[in-house]
């Protein structure tokens, strides 16, 4: 549809970074562009609204989305950060990366029980931080409504670490 026009004309794909066999699906010409951009952060509005109490962004380029979502819809704004950046108390997840580990974390009070939280990113790549990030969520007592991606990376397979969650993609590659 147009929107999806709209984002795929504005996306960047950088052979070999941040290593060689990938490519790398780069934002930043939508940010640069305020009506592309305004009208993409209008139809997550539209998607989230009055079913959300707060809106989690994963870092950092989920902030860049949940943080004017939030403002639009007037709930909750919530960071889920890389470890080591917020203040204690704090609840955190390890996760697998292809290689490795890694480790997020949320405020350990930033939540009521039963919250409706949607999280956002921008891209949906093997689903394991999303995952990971919607666990956390739910050990701080959220309900996840459902989780918004400007662009999700088919053949990597993130859909299938989401099951049972409601995904909201605007761009498949
Ligand atoms: P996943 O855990 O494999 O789904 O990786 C998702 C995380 O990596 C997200 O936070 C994305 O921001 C980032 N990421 C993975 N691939 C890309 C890409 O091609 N462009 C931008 N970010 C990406």
């Amino acid at each position: 549809d147009g929107l999806s026009d709209l984002i795929r004309a504005r996306v960047r794909d950088v052979p070999g970074f941040p290593q060689e066999g990938v490519t790398f699906r780069d934002i930043t010409p939508l940010l640069a562009d305020g009506t592309a951009f305004s009208a993409v952060i209008g139809h997550l509005a539209d998607v989230f609204s009055g079913a959300v109490d707060a809106v989690a962004g994963i870092e950092a380029r989920g902030f860049l989305l949940a943080a004017p979502l939030a403002s639009v819809l007037g709930c909750s704004l919530l960071t889920v950060r890389k470890a080591g950046k917020l203040p204690p108390p704090v609840l955190s997840a390890d996760y697998q990366l292809e290689y490795g580990s890694a480790s997020i974390e949320i405020p350990a009070d930033a939540l009521r029980p039963g919250a409706r939280v949607a999280v956002l990113d921008d891209v949906l790549a093997t689903g394991g931080t999303a995952a990971a990030a919607c666990a956390l969520l739910e050990r701080a007592g959220a309900t996840i409504t459902g989780l918004g991606f400007l662009l999700e990376l088919g053949e990597l397979g993130g859909r299938d670490r989401l099951p049972g969650r409601e995904l909201h993609t605007l761009v498949t590659y």
